[in-house]
């Protein structure tokens, strides 16, 4: 009786898992269609798209980054930011780079 219920359990707690990763999975999408529309309307007229600064694209490890000269705003798309994250681990540079700028 009891190993129907650990069962039983064990079946909520993967559905939960399962519920939850899915919601982390379209939160990220949804991000990542964001900065893409971002960057998109950041190409087209080279000012921010969260306000009418003007962006400047900086080379930051071999990353093309563009930052907003008004707001402070970076805006990258999903391969960038892969791909700093990755350097980020061996690096630390972003970590400096957000030190850096408080
Ligand atoms: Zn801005």
């Amino acid at each position: 009786m009891s190993d129907a219920f650990d069962e039983r359990r064990r079946g909520l707690e993967e559905e939960y898992f399962r519920r939850k990763n899915n919601e982390a999975i379209e939160k990220l999408r949804e991000r990542i269609k964001f900065a893409e529309a971002a960057k998109a309307a950041g190409k087209s007229s080279m000012s921010c798209p969260r306000c009418d600064g003007k962006l400047k694209e900086n080379k930051v490890e071999e990353v093309l980054v563009d930052s907003c000269e008004k707001c402070g705003g970076v805006w990258l798309d999903s391969g960038e930011l892969e791909k700093l994250t990755t350097r980020e681990s061996e690096t630390g540079w972003l970590t400096r780079l957000w030190m850096a700028g408080d």
